[in-house]
């Protein structure tokens, strides 16, 4: 598991300068995977962000400075999204990594023919269109962070916020796949059923009760046949890469249909994802020990815990969640902070998250993607959704124009962003996750 390589050096520049910035969220240690239109022909593409660049996968494939053992990755980059490739597998994604890192890095081994083609195999960031990375199969929503689970439970149940089943087995429900959409795009605020605690009978609306949910979201790679599951140790070959999720909710529809069977309309009206989808290879640097879960707290089962999860299974991957009101954008402020939180606040990894997704057989296919659940952390600075941070609307949010937030309005602009930071890495970014309320 996490294993450096060169790709990982951090004196690794490249001679697309942008890529050197030292706040580049792409430097060419990073290489995150995004599909976008292209603005020639109009095409669903596959690019490899590199720091204010696209490199159209195909079109450097084409010049020839892929070629090797990279070949069946690139040639699997040539579909409209990122699924054949996530069907390959961890060796094939390597190749691939590598030959574009010698490709972009300065004075690497394919580094002239690659600059020499520069106009052809490179696009500009700005204006380019981002699309859906993957289609999307299927979506299975955790509730992994243990301090959101808490948070959220003492609100319904004070004495007894966590369920009894909460530290034995990762709780998720399946969400909606078709409704998942990429950053940029706009989220139209949802009609429900609602039934507040004081009201007679049930009426129907736009929610007034609009909250995000500040997430990480991973990437089937390869799929397991159904009654196959994938033990723990091998949950890592079957992960591609992580990406941002806004998994928006409305806790007012939530709260009147959510017993017995779980979340339904209250989740599935939209998510957001970030376009760029970071290869686990990236994050290597990032890697950490799991959540260490307090004494007295029960081991996990035999088929969630091993020594290798336990010591590798974290990720460093800070998440930061700002707002700007239609009226803030007007003024021309700048969004303001609501949390920074940190994926290391998970009481389950992503890989006991596969693993038991797959214990009673279920079969996951190349482009599936699971959420980890909102990523709250242990103070008031890192709480994951608004619900949170204004207690149901008992500490309202002021914005620096006066307006109060209890929950989202129309035309606020909810932003998320993403980054890893360690000694003796090159920091890399995960991009940003950003949409307008659109009212109804
Ligand atoms: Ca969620």
């Amino acid at each position: 598991m996490a294993r450096l390589n060169e790709t990982h050096d951090p004196a690794l520049e490249s001679w697309i300068e942008s890529a050197n910035d030292a706040d580049a969220d792409f430097p060419i240690q990073n290489l995150p995977f995004g599909v976008f239109s292209h603005p020639d022909s109009g095409r669903a593409t596959v690019g490899i962000a590199i720091g204010d660049q696209i490199l159209d996968v195909t079109a450097a494939y084409g010049k020839g400075v892929l070629d090797g053992p990279a070949d069946d990755a690139a040639r699997a980059c040539g579909a409209e999204n990122l699924n054949p490739l996530m069907a390959l597998g961890g060796r094939d994604w390597s190749a691939l990594r590598a030959a574009v890192s010698r490709a972009l890095r300065s004075n690497g081994e394919t580094a002239q023919a690659a600059q020499a083609a520069q106009d052809e195999i490179l696009v500009p960031m700005a204006g380019t269109r981002m699309l859906m990375p993957a289609a999307i199969g299927d979506y299975t929503d955790f509730y992994a962070s243990i301090y959101h689970a808490t948070n959220v439970g003492r609100m319904m149940r004070p004495d007894n916020p966590l369920m009894p089943n909460y530290k034995h087995i990762p709780i998720a429900y399946h969400g909606r796949a078709s409704s998942i959409v990429v950053s940029g795009e706009p989220c139209r605020r949802p009609f429900g059923q609602t039934k507040p605690a004081n009201a007679e009978s049930p009426s129907f609306g736009p929610t007034r009760a609009f909250d995000y949910e500040t997430e990480m979201a991973f990437y089937v790679g390869p799929g397991n046949p159904l009654g196959q599951p994938v033990s723990l140790s091998e949950a890592e070959d079957h992960i591609f890469g992580l990406s941002i999720l806004n998994d928006w909710s409305a806790r007012d529809i939530q709260a009147w249909e959510y017993q017995p069977l779980g979340p339904f309309l209250a989740k599935s009206f939209a998510s957001h994802v970030s376009p760029w989808v970071v290869p686990l290879e990236a994050l290597a640097p990032f890697r950490r020990a799991a959540y260490r879960r307090p004494d007295g707290d029960p081991a996990p089962l035999d088929y969630l815990a091993s020594d290798a999860n336990e010591t590798q299974g974290g990720f460093d991957v800070h998440i930061q969640v700002s707002i700007a009101s239609q009226q803030m954008r007007k003024d021309g402020m700048e969004p303001v902070t609501l949390a920074v939180t940190n994926m290391q606040h998970l009481y389950w990894t992503i890989f006991q998250m596969l693993t038991h997704h797959t214990s009673n057989g279920c079969n996951l296919r190349p482009g599936d993607m699971m959420g980890t659940g909102t990523i709250s952390g242990p103070t008031d600075e890192s709480l994951g959704s608004i619900l949170e941070i204004a207690r149901r609307g008992a500490t309202p949010v002021t914005l620096p124009t006066g307006e109060e937030r209890s929950f989202l309005a129309d035309g606020d602009e909810l932003i998320m962003r993403a980054w890893c930071e360690a000694d003796g890495a090159r920091s890399i970014g995960l991009g940003e996750c950003r949409a307008v309320i659109e009212g109804v």
